[in-house]
């Protein structure tokens, strides 16, 4: 009888064992296909911008370079193209480092009304060419202290408001807002008046190199990466990030984030 009861013991555990062999090998084949089409994804991004890169140098040494003026036109062209490279790499850098969790965050306090401000600075430029209105919206304008890594936080809010000028309309408006929440918390909203987003689009949105418009995305430049990075960075500060967007109408990006406990 105990020979009986070992075997069953024996063919329960040979069952178990097979079982989660199985489970491994799925496992790995379904990261193989992920890594497959990572893979194909990242060469589909460099080929436009490096195809474009290496037209212009052709031109260049098929006799374009005899003309000064043509000479530099395609130059600066090229030097478009390859800070274009440059943007996708440094965005597939921070994605991939962001997805194997080797991003660690350096958590502090700082003003986000201060940083909000900074923003606007640094792009008021690239909105003034769409004549866009960079407004922020707030009760008060003192400062709000909040915790977190101040240097990815600028990241997630300058993707979102490039994103706002980039599929904005001609003349419109971009505006920043803060609400202060109960339970220490508060939420920043970027709000655009622009193109807005198709419902069926909505949740593959944060997806990396998910775009709606494939070809109109890609003329604005941008890696499809800006919004994967925005919601892995603010995953990783255990907050959470929302999208309201309403077709022809335009969108809403709000996250949220700690209050910092203010010193007396
Ligand atoms: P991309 O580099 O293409 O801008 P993102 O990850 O930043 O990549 O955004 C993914 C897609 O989401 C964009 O291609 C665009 O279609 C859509 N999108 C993002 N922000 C907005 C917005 N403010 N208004 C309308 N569409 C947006």
């Amino acid at each position: 009888k105990s020979i009986t009861t070992d075997m069953a013991t024996l063919t329960k555990q040979i069952d178990q064992y097979a079982k989660n062999k199985k489970l491994e090998i799925e496992t790995l084949k379904v990261r193989e296909e992920y890594r497959k089409e990572f893979m194909g994804n990242i060469s589909h991004e460099l080929k436009t911008p490096l195809f474009t890169v290496q037209g212009y140098l052709e031109t260049l040494l098929d006799g374009a370079m005899n003309d000064k003026n043509v000479a530099e036109k395609y130059l600066e062209r090229a030097n478009k193209g390859v800070e274009r490279l440059i943007y996708i790499v440094k965005d597939l850098d921070m994605i991939t480092k962001l997805e194997v969790g080797d991003l660690s965050l350096n958590v502090d306090t700082f003003d986000i009304v201060e940083l909000v401000q900074s923003v606007f600075e640094l792009l008021e430029m690239k909105a003034a060419k769409k004549k866009i209105t960079l407004t922020f919206d707030m009760e008060y304008k003192d400062p709000i202290m909040v915790k977190g890594d101040e240097e990815r936080i600028q990241q997630v809010l300058t993707n979102l408001v490039v994103n706002s000028i980039k599929y904005g309309r001609e003349k419109g408006t971009t505006e920043i807002s803060i609400e202060k929440l109960i339970k220490n918390k508060v939420i920043v909203r970027v709000t655009d008046n622009g193109e807005g987003i198709e419902k069926k689009h909505i949740s593959r949105l944060f997806e990396r190199f998910y775009r709606v418009d494939k070809s109109g995305s890609r003329k604005e430049g941008g890696s499809g990466l800006g919004l994967a990075i925005v919601k892995h960075i603010i995953e990783a500060h255990d907050e959470k990030i929302y999208v309201e967007s309403e077709f022809n109408i335009g969108s809403e990006f709000s996250f949220t984030l700690e209050k910092a406990r203010t010193t007396p």
